[in-house]
């Protein structure tokens, strides 16, 4: 290419920006693509955004555009790999694990171990009892895991392959042994999703190792609680729950942890297993004083199954983010486990309050339409709200009526939650209606937002709605992932990543050289 060179290196951008590459565009464009003129493009684009299109864009039924949420065996394949030696091992199609794998890649910049037992045309045909003989044995054979985890794509749901025999079988005919743990989840996408997909493995691995154990459980006994995060792709929140109750000295298990196995170094070994909960700690689980689960919006069958069959009071908790959700969290450990809460805790709490205060003057009244998963928007809503913000739109396509019911209720608490409008259900087409409906100053969402954000710039600055990245997935921006939103820690992370957005938006429009730098401050 005469405008690149091995001396002078260009990136895509700015390169094809150049001459050279607008002209090979615009003549693939006249040859190849039967595209309307820009003139009629514009004039789309200008409907799009209109108060009579979201209308219609609200009585939509028959397509969903961008849906704001992964589907159920990309939850389970996370689930799966928070334990000790598993192996994540989809039944079905080879392609839907290639999207899984490269999601998570893109997201934690990792590599991520997982197998497909490939299903084709004729296993679509004739069942995929045999994918699932060879796919065990050659599992086994060629990446010795402790434990194989089994969930489903769509075409083995379709036609209806029963997971519980074709393993059960496989082990009767010796293609793995008899001992070798290999829990299943049946995960249909065409319901539900990744939150959904992580609910269905966490119940099928727990009910592999304890359907046998729990009448003879004695809660207690063990002194531990249970901890089950949920779908959470956030690292560091893993690391927090196990600092608190190490500091708070509460035994605990923690149900699925794959902050080693999605955070490993570069010291020239590669580790397709590391970390993660020990088996025998999940055969334990049913004498724990209590299990916590932190995204109880997601994990509805996870939580079926321990009330059905456990002595355990399975304790109702909302997810511990923010500063009240966190404080009862603690308390909650505090009360079950009979162990104060440390000093160290309270000196943390006391830094959060601090840095809410500090920041209150800039936060107070600044509006945020947000989306998400059902449990992190609501955490993340009730955060917003303790910092004086106001919430204009909150949606989560994954979440049920019964959340929008209980997400209104904790909106009308709050005189910074009178105007706010949910949404359940809807998709980021809708959002982008919403958003230009009523504009709010940010929005919060996964990288996918970056679009609407290009858009409502394309409508005229005025319009511009910039998109903070809180949530999943983040392809956009690097190491996000690493962080903690959960607790008091991860409070002040997305303390400070809302109130530097908003300072950074006030310089960005106070750079006006003698007109608006009149506020272009040095303290702020
Ligand atoms: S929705 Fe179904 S077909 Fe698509 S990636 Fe997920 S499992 Fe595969």
């Amino acid at each position: 290419m005469a405008n690149n060179s091995v001396d002078d290196i260009k990136p895509c951008f700015p390169l094809f920006g150049e001459p050279e590459y607008r002209e090979n565009m615009k003549n693939k464009q006249d040859k190849y693509e039967e595209r309307e003129s820009m003139e009629k493009l514009e004039e789309t684009f200008q409907w799009t955004t209109s108060a009579e299109y979201k209308e219609l864009n609200f009585q939509r039924e028959a397509v969903t555009i961008n849906p704001a949420k992964a589907c159920q065996p990309l939850g389970a394949v996370l689930c799966s790999l928070g334990f000790k030696g598993t192996l994540p091992y989809v039944h079905g199609s080879q392609g839907c694990v290639a999207y899984f794998r490269t999601y998570f890649n893109r997201h934690f910049k990792e590599p991520v171990a997982c197998v497909s037992d490939s299903m084709t045309e004729d296993a679509a045909v004739f069942g995929g009892h045999k994918n699932m003989d060879a796919g065990l044995k050659n599992a086994l054979a060629l990446y010795k895991p402790e434990m194989i985890a089994v969930s489903t794509t769509c075409m083995a749901e379709v036609i209806g392959d029963d997971l519980h025999s074709f393993i059960t079988n496989a082990k009767v005919k010796g293609h793995v042994p008899q001992d070798l743990p290999v829990p299943s989840a049946h995960t249909p996408s065409f319901v539900g999703s990744h939150t959904t997909g992580w609910d269905g493995m966490l119940e099928g691995i727990i009910r592999y190792f304890t359907l046998d154990k729990h009448e003879s459980a004695v809660v207690g006994s063990n002194g531990k609680i249970n901890l089950v995060p949920g779908f959470e792709t956030y690292l560091g929140n893993y690391r927090i729950l196990k600092r608190y109750m190490e500091e708070m000295d509460v035994p605990y298990t923690l149900l699925s942890d794959p902050s080693e196995v999605l955070d490993t170094p570069a010291d020239g070994e590669y580790r397709m297993y590391v970390g993660g909960t020990e088996l025998e700690d999940v055969k334990d689980t049913p004498n724990a004083i209590d299990t916590l689960l932190l995204q109880p919006w997601s994990l509805t069958k996870t939580k079926k199954y321990l009330k059905d069959t456990w002595q355990q009071p399975i304790s109702e908790i909302n997810p511990p983010m923010g500063l009240k959700w966190t404080d009862e969290y603690l308390m909650k450990v505090s009360q079950l486990s009979g162990k104060p809460i440390p000093a160290s805790i309270e000196l943390e709490r006391g830094r959060l309050v601090d840095m809410m205060t500090d920041s209150h003057s800039w936060l107070h009244g600044k509006r945020f339409s947000l989306y998400g998963d059902p449990d992190f928007v609501m955490g993340l809503t009730n955060f917003l709200l303790e910092l004086g913000a106001e919430p204009v739109h909150v949606m989560s396509n994954n979440a049920n009526k019964r959340w929008g019911k209980a997400m209104s209720k904790i909106l009308k608490s709050s005189p910074y939650g009178q105007e706010t409008e949910v949404h359940v259900g809807t998709d980021l087409w809708h959002f982008r209606s919403l958003v230009f409906d009523r504009k709010p100053d940010f929005m919060i969402g996964n990288s996918y937002g970056k679009f609407i954000q290009r858009d409502t710039k394309h409508k005229g600055l005025e319009h511009e709605v910039k998109l903070i990245r809180l949530g999943f997935p983040i392809f956009d921006r690097h190491h996000l992932h690493r962080m903690t939103t959960l607790g008091y820690e991860g409070a002040m992370y997305i303390l400070t990543t809302l109130v530097n957005a908003v300072l950074e938006d006030l310089d960005s429009k106070t750079t006006g050289y003698g007109e608006t730098d009149y506020n272009y401050d040095l303290v702020r």
